[in-house]
């Protein structure tokens, strides 16, 4: 392999699933981009808690991604355009690394370690 490596933190594969909290986390290794098909931002980054790569997709015209469930997104009457916002920092972000930790709950809705955190917004 001769391709830099862009995770420098080993992901703890082995971590247990627990539905923590971590707080605001600085937004260094986390990046926002408009998906390939142009209808929304995906934020990606590394879990804080797993070091697992995690990416996130927000859709234009679809609610935040702050509640967890996805339930709310087909009832809601309102819808929060993701061009006016920045989801990278108005978002609560969970971890989504594609790992089922072990004990993930099966009715989890993001695949991943439980670990959810918000950007600290810039001084
Ligand atoms: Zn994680
Ligand atoms: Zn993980």
């Amino acid at each position: 392999m001769t391709t830099t490596d862009p995770t420098p933190t080993a992901h703890l594969v082995g971590l247990g699933y627990a539905e923590s909290s971590l707080g605001e986390v600085e937004a260094a290794g986390f990046s926002v981009s408009p998906t390939p098909d142009g209808d929304g931002l995906a934020v990606r980054g590394t879990c804080p808690r797993c070091g697992g790569p995690t990416a996130t997709t927000y859709r234009y015209g679809m609610p935040g991604l702050g509640t967890k469930g996805l339930r709310s997104w087909f009832a809601g009457a309102r819808t929060r355009p993701a061009e006016a916002a920045d989801p990278l920092r108005s978002e609560a972000h969970f971890c989504e690394c594609g790992h089922a930790h072990p004990g993930m709950p099966a009715e989890a809705v993001f695949i991943g370690c439980g670990a959810d955190w918000r950007i600290r917004s810039a001084p």
